[in-house]
């Protein structure tokens, strides 16, 4: 068994959706009633499990999805203050709500902040109603908007707007105007989700009786590059791949991740990293349950990273970051060094190596050119 310390980096995952959106294939658990109660004693009963190791200064708290805000807001509020009277946090932490529009009403937004939110990632997804309907979202165009407002009015400065691209060509959907409408909100921080096709989910189903074509490479790489574009112009950085954000915006608690710091999940499906081992809990909301309420760990199985699996890592993680890798541990690869950087893929920075936009686009290739037998590019 490996030894995992608490650190100052929690995710907590709350499981609970209204329904199941077309292309998602996440543990989730559909409720028209939230078991909040039972919920929030199970994950303070895992919290308590992790014992003596409580005490180190919290940085950051994430709640994810699932859809964290259809627990209702007094039930956030008893885990939070759970989790803050268990932690000393004498910085400020950064604490991180994903919500999806149709549950951000006024009433809702002051509970969170009174409760210490002061980040929310929002669903979007899309401006466009017809491609809403199509992702099965509950909320439509206006009610994103509504939501920015709402969160606004409740005194939220750090709100994420979540988009997704490269829907199949038969939606026509307006990219440009999807960028412009979000960049109209003014979000701090934009995510953006190039849509996968995953076995098993409704898209996966309507791709195979040909109802809609499967998202193409080509129209992945044309949107991404025109979300770069767009959002650079309107004073976003890209500081991941698939993230930008305003000056002193970036996500903390994302970039810890990204940057390869240990962090404690709790919850159905929460996965933990200790810097060489991850462990990660049973994934269906009532196989955790059963093991929490046995008195059992919910604690699904563990790896410990090989040296191969930690180098693979450190590589793709780098380089998935605006900062880029140290050059240092892939010099001797010069030869791919050299024909990536012909390629306009990456390029060197102060003893670092980055991608490029076009680089980004094809981050697995260079990981795998940069971490398999040398001489491969
Ligand atoms: S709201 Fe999020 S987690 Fe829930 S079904 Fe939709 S995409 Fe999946």
């Amino acid at each position: 068994m490996v030894i995992y310390t608490t650190v100052p980096h929690l995710y907590v995952h709350i499981p609970f959706c209204a329904r199941r959106c077309s292309y998602c294939d996440f543990s989730i658990a559909v409720r028209r009633r939230i078991p909040a109660r039972q919920y929030v004693t199970a994950i303070r009963t895992e919290l308590e499990m992790l014992g003596p190791v409580w005490g180190q200064p919290l940085e950051t708290l994430y709640l994810g999805g699932g859809t964290p805000s259809l627990l209702p807001a007094d039930a956030l509020t008893t885990l939070l203050q759970y989790v803050f009277h268990r932690t000393p946090s004498p910085h400020e932490v950064e604490v991180t709500l994903e919500a999806n529009p149709e549950d951000v009403t006024p009433d809702n937004a002051a509970a969170w902040r009174g409760a210490g939110v002061n980040r929310v990632s929002l669903g979007t997804q899309s401006f466009d109603d017809r491609v809403l309907r199509w992702m099965h979202r509950v909320h439509d165009a206006a009610r994103a908007r509504d939501a920015v407002r709402t969160l606004r009015a409740a005194g939220f400065a750090n709100v994420s707007l979540d988009l997704i691209f490269a829907v199949p060509a038969d939606l026509e959907r307006h990219w440009a105007r999807d960028l412009d409408e979000a960049v109209a909100l003014a979000p701090e921080h934009l995510s953006l989700y190039g849509l996968t096709v995953e076995p098993r989910t409704p898209l996966a189903r309507w791709i195979a009786r040909g109802a809609t074509a499967a998202p193409s490479d080509e129209r992945y790489a044309d949107e991404y590059l025109l979300a770069h574009e767009r959002l650079s112009a309107a004073g976003y950085a890209f500081y991941e791949v698939s993230n930008a954000a305003r000056d002193g915006r970036r996500s903390r608690h994302n970039s810890a991740y990204w940057t390869g710091r240990p962090y404690t999940g709790a919850g159905p499906a929460a996965h933990s990293f200790n810097g060489r081992a991850r462990r990660w809990n049973l994934s269906a909301w009532e196989a955790y349950l059963q093991a929490i309420e046995a008195g059992r760990s919910p604690v699904e199985s563990e790896e410990v990273l090989s040296a191969e699996q930690q180098e693979l890592e450190r590589v793709y993680l780098g380089l998935r970051t605006s900062e880029g890798l140290p050059l240092g541990g892939v010099r001797h690869r010069s030869a791919t060094l050299t024909a990536l950087r012909g390629k306009g893929w990456l390029v060197e920075n102060a003893g670092r190596l980055q991608c490029t936009v076009e680089g980004w686009l094809r981050l697995d290739a260079l990981v795998a050119a940069l971490t398999g037998p040398a001489g491969a590019s």
